[in-house]
């Protein structure tokens, strides 16, 4: 199953950059990833979602959505239930980077998200832009 979901991950991400950010300050963030029986262990987060500037739940959200899994924040660390690896965690923190923190307009991280009624924004601080983030369910 984890297989399947690296492949197809790996070619959805082959076109993208190496880097997201080009400035070391926003240097993406790579996951401490710890299988644990039948559980994935993110150790480090918490870490990863205020380098971010966004809330480990969100970031979890995502998570779950994308693998089709379930999980919890758990202190400062991630437990998600199910088998994935290292590789497949830093591709889904580099996506959830250009879904929800890059601003679409000038391209730069420093954005935060606003939320009006159902709708989610990413604003950004640098250009001003607000753009509309894809809702998370
Ligand atoms: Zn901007």
């Amino acid at each position: 199953m984890s297989y399947d979901y690296e492949a197809l991950l790996q070619r959805g991400f082959s076109k993208m950059p190496e880097k997201v950010f080009k400035s070391s300050k926003y240097e993406t963030p790579k996951a401490e990833v710890a299988a644990i029986g039948s559980k994935t262990l993110i150790n480090n987060f918490k870490e990863i979602a205020s380098r971010l500037n966004r809330t480990p739940n969100h970031l979890l959200k995502f998570m779950v959505r994308e693998l089709a899994t379930s999980g919890i924040v758990e202190d400062s660390r991630a437990s998600l239930n199910g088998k994935f690896s290292k590789e497949v965690i830093d591709e889904l923190i580099i996506k959830y980077i250009k879904d929800y923190v890059l601003c679409n307009s000038c391209n730069k991280p420093d954005t935060k998200l606003a939320k009006e009624g159902r709708l989610t924004f990413i604003v950004c601080e640098v250009c001003g832009a607000k753009n509309p983030a894809k809702t998370l369910t």
